[in-house]
This record gives structure tokens, sequence and C-alpha cells, in this order.
């Protein structure tokens, strides 16, 4: 690619910004406020997550555990529940034992030390940068994904932004961006823009306030950036569980251990089946081995499909009978149908409860 275009006016990228930004930005609760606290339960809530689905979670997170010292006293089950459906548990698993953490090593009040706040679980560069510019007013730049993409389509960057020496360039050139003066409203401006305007398949280059600045838009690049380095390709895993009531209709579930995707959340007996391994056997073999009992397997109730990060599953369920033995193992207990809405359940384990129990309420 040809990149011979005049290079942008930091100066003025960042004044014509900040003013779209005040005058377009969208209304968000965590907009409203300084309190650092807040600032960090919407980063985090906001990873890999969209705002629509964020903005009722945050306000309920917050109404629940308003400080630190709420969340760090709260039983990890009543967080999670909180949490249920949004995804990505590490998050918050990271986030009541950062709580724990800052009220025990700072009083509960979040540190404004670069140092200090990243060594916290959860919070990576990013996360601090946004933390330490918006709360703190600190010049730390804050770079994610739509800042990538931004900043790769303003200066018509010719690298992937996969690569870890663009991303460093990337850093450089907000680093030279960022001014001395609000430097959290402009990390949330570039962010904005990136969110709004500058988005990843139809960029709305007619309405953007940098249009005039923007490289990729001047050499007709606009489509083709970012880069990006080859996707791998999804892995696809099958997932049983077992459905065993007891004579009381009762349902026998298990917790996950805290370590892992989907610590310390509910489900049914079962797991990942190996390859070629028929359901019924793998799941008899993967609950013996899981809580020491025999099962039968009976029939087919129920199958959802779920795609992670770095996966896919088809969860499929079956009737089973408990044939010999006590469970024993990982956390488990029979759960009256109607109980299971009371505990933190995957967003595929809550579908598989909500379809093999009728009298759970949805
Ligand atoms: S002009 Fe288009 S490509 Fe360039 S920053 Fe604005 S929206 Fe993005």
């Amino acid at each position: 690619m040809k990149t011979n275009a005049s290079f942008p006016d930091p100066e003025r990228i960042c004044r014509v910004l900040t003013g779209w930004y005040d005058r377009h930005r969208r209304d968000l609760p965590w907009r409203d406020t300084r309190d650092p606290y807040a600032i960090w339960i919407s980063e985090i809530m906001l990873q890999q997550t969209r705002v629509e689905t964020v903005v009722p979670y945050f306000l309920r997170f917050l109404a629940k555990f308003p400080n630190c010292e709420t969340l760090a006293q709260a039983p990890l089950g009543e967080v999670l529940k909180v949490w249920e459906n949004l995804g990505y548990y590490t998050r918050v698993r990271n986030l009541h034992k950062a709580a724990g953490e800052i009220v025990e090593r700072f009083g509960g009040q979040i540190p404004n030390r670069w140092e200090e706040i990243l060594r916290l679980p959860g919070i990576g560069r990013y996360t601090a940068g946004a933390i330490l510019s918006i709360a703190f007013g600190q010049g730390v730049i804050a770079v994610d994904g739509n800042v990538r993409r931004v900043i790769s389509r303003l200066f018509a960057m010719e690298e992937s932004v996969d690569d870890a020496a663009t991303q460093k360039r990337i850093e450089e050139w907000v680093a030279t961006l960022i001014p001395k003066r609000d430097p959290g409203r402009f990390n949330q401006a570039l962010m904005e823009l990136g969110a709004v305007c500058c988005t990843p398949k139809t960029p709305a280059c007619p309405t953007c306030p940098l249009q005039e600045e923007c490289r990729a838009r001047k050499l007709g690049l606009t489509h083709r950036l970012p880069l990006r380095g080859k996707k791998k390709a999804i892995p696809h895993r099958e997932v049983v569980a077992a459905v065993i009531r007891d004579e009381n209709g009762r349902l026998l579930i298990v917790q996950r251990p805290v370590r892992g995707l989907l610590g310390s959340l509910w489900k049914f007996p079962g797991g990942i089946l190996d390859p070629e391994e028929l359901p019924a056997e793998g799941l008899a073999r993967i609950v013996r081995t899981e809580m020491g009992i025999e099962i039968g397997v009976g029939s087919f109730l129920a199958a959802v499909k779920h795609a992670y990060t770095h996966f896919r599953i088809t969860l499929t369920a079956f009737s089973c009978t408990l044939q010999k033995g006590v469970p024993a193992g990982a956390p488990w207990r029979w759960a009256e149908p109607g109980e299971l809405e009371e505990l933190p359940f995957s967003k595929a384990d809550r579908l598989i409860a909500r379809l093999v129990s009728p009298t759970t309420s949805h």
C-alpha cells in the first residue's frame, strides 16, 4: 500500500475530537461520575460486552455493591448471581478478589499509582489507564481494540494491529496525542469515536469529526484497515450433561471448581466428550470420574449451542438415573426445580435448566 498523505496534526486532532465528544457523547451512567470504583466496574463489564447489555448490569451491581467494602464482604456466589449471563466470569471473580485486596491493603480506596493498580487481579494496562485518567485525571493512555482501529486508520498504518510491535507504535501515537488538560475526556472521546463512528465494518466517515485528518479516508483505505493477522479456526467441543432426579423430583447439581472457566457456577453433572466418543458412554464415564457414581443414561432431553471467546460448544442433556453410589468430589446438592433460578449458572446451563424443568420461573 502506498500511504503518501499529509500527516495528521496532533493538537488539532485532540481539539476537534474532544469538542465532538462534548457534543455527541452517549449519556451513560458511568459518565456522570469520577468515582474510581464505579469507573472500574464499568470498564471491567465493558470488556467484550456491548454497552446496551452492560447498562442494566452496571446499575444493579452498583446498587447492590456500592463500594469496595460491600463487594469484598459479599459471598462470591451472591456476586456471581448479579453477574449471571454477562459472561466471561473470570472478570467477576477477579473483581471480587481485587476488592478484598483493596480493602486489606488500601483501606477500601482504589490506589492511584500505576504500579499498584496494575498489580490488582484483572486490571491490565488498558483498565489501569482508563481508571487513572478518568477518575484521577492522570495523563495516562488507555488503548483498547476500538482505539487501535481508530489510530490504525487515522495514520493509515500498514502493519497488522495484532502484532506487538504495531500495538506499541499505536500506544506511542496515542501518547503524543493525549492532552495535559483532562486526559480522561480525551481517552473517552477516542473510545467513543471507535464505538459509534469509526466502527469495524462500515465507518461513518462523512459524519466523522476527524475526516479531514484521517489518512485512511484520504487514501481510500478505510475498508482495508486495520490490517489483521490470520484468524485461527475456532474449535468446537461436544459437552454432555446428566439430568438426574431423586424420588422427590429434586435435581442433582454440582458446583464447578473455583479456578477455571465459569469457576464457582453451578451446572448439571457432565463434561466434555473425548473425540469420537458416543454421548451415552462418554456421559457415564465423565460422571463416574466427576462424582464417583454410576448412572443410567436415558433419553435425549435438549441441546443448546454457545460460543465462548476461544471455542464453541454444543451442550446436550440426557435424562439419567442414579444407579449406584453416593455423589462425592466437587460440592453438589439436590435442588428443588424452583431453586435453580436462585443459583448462578452459565448461560448454556441456564437454558438447559429452563428446558428440562418447566416449574423453573423465567
Ligand atoms: S474518517 Fe472514517 S476511517 Fe477515518 S477515523 Fe473517521 S470514521 Fe474512522
